[in-house]
């Protein structure tokens, strides 16, 4: 049965043809056959009236962390960087995730207009997939590697899934380069934390300053680690994982000599705003990323640094930071078009268009 869905304005995301008014997209089984007027595809299925609304894209989140939704409200904000970290931990100690849990994180992802997720998993990559696969929401899922000087074995593993690794500071370089590699072969997304901690490129550079304190004395950094004597991003270029499958999740400790480097690669950064400001470590230049043409993407991050899983949460503090002449595609973008393409679902997601799932949300009227 075809269903002729009508609604008052649609934002397709693709370039050709990026709004129609007074739309209708003609659906059959989940995929959009038809898009445009709607007189065009009114009488081609059971109208389906939204009403004065304007949809857009179904949203792609691209960097969550699941298996933390029962943390919600157990990591205060505002502790820094360190004090976050230890009060996170402190609080895995303490419990581990429901299934109960996750579903409401799920749940709420969902009806907040998210249609897919990629999520970072470290021990609970059964339970996500199960979890994402009952309760009807797509995810591409990063299996976290992190470690001081582990081998990397792939796993067969269920479903839409590659490699990552935590970070440069927690991971041994060699491990982190055999992961790369073997996503490269397989033109698999790659994805890490990069310049997220302040400190961070003071470790890089030098091998000292507080951050480096806080992980030795936690026994975090690789065994045998040197300061290459270059910034975090600059680490990440050296290494050879910076390249047009990479994403390089929040980028916050960069200037602008990284955000060239970020822009030469072709590597994308998700932006996680609002993470960012709980944990207190400082705001990604967006501006400059932006004009840099770097591909946006935008990430929650977990519920043990957001009060919840919204995007359009996330896109309102991104709109302030892009610059005056950012248009409304260019922000939404960074939660369709960039990460569909990243993730490799862009034949399904991403875009409104004929061949491509019937996945749209709501703009959010203070959006338009
Ligand atoms: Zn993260």
């Amino acid at each position: 049965m075809n269903e002729a869905f009508r609604a008052a304005r649609i934002l397709t995301m693709n370039p050709d043809c990026p709004e129609i008014l007074d739309g209708g997209i003609l659906v059959r089984e989940g995929r959009i056959l038809a898009l445009g007027a709607w007189r065009e595809v009114a009488g081609d299925g059971v109208p389906r009236d939204l009403g004065a609304v304007t949809l857009v894209p179904g949203l792609i989140n691209a960097h969550a962390h699941l298996e933390l939704s029962h943390l919600a409200g157990r990591v205060p904000a505002g502790l820094g960087f360190a004090g976050w970290a230890d009060a996170l931990f402190a609080a895995m100690r303490e419990s581990r995730v429901t299934e109960a849990a996750l579903k409401r994180a799920v749940d709420e992802a969902r009806a907040s207009g998210t249609c897919h997720v990629a999520d970072v998993v470290g021990r609970e990559f059964d339970m996500v997939r199960r979890v994402l696969d009952s309760q009807g929401l797509d995810g591409f899922l990063f299996q976290e590697f992190s470690g001081r000087g582990r081998e990397f074995k792939p796993k067969d593993l269920p479903g839409a899934w590659s490699p990552g690794v935590h970070s440069l500071y927690s991971t041994d370089q060699g491990l982190a380069r055999s992961i790369k590699q073997w996503c490269e072969s397989l033109a698999l997304p790659f994805c890490l934390h990069l310049a997220e901690a302040p400190g961070e490129n003071e470790l890089f550079k030098s091998g000292s300053g507080e951050f480096a304190d806080f992980l030795r004395a936690r026994r975090i950094l690789p065994r045998g680690f040197a300061a290459p004597g270059v910034s975090a991003v600059g680490f990440a270029r050296e290494l050879g994982l910076l390249d047009e499958l990479t994403l390089a999740v929040h980028c916050v400790q960069i200037d602008e000599h990284d955000v060239q480097i970020l822009a030469a690669s072709g590597a994308s950064v998700c932006l996680c705003p609002r993470s960012n400001r709980w944990i207190g470590v400082g705001e990604a230049p967006v501006a400059a990323l932006h004009a840099a043409k770097v591909p946006l993407c935008l990430g929650t991050d977990s519920l043990a640094s957001v009060p919840d899983l919204d995007l359009w949460q996330e896109l309102r503090v991104v709109r302030t930071l892009l610059p005056a002449s950012a248009s409304l595609s260019d922000l939404l973008a960074l939660a369709t078009r960039n990460p569909a393409r990243l993730l490799g679902i862009d034949a399904d997601l991403g875009s409104l268009d004929v061949g491509k799932r019937a996945a749209w949300a709501v703009l959010p009227v203070d959006m338009k």
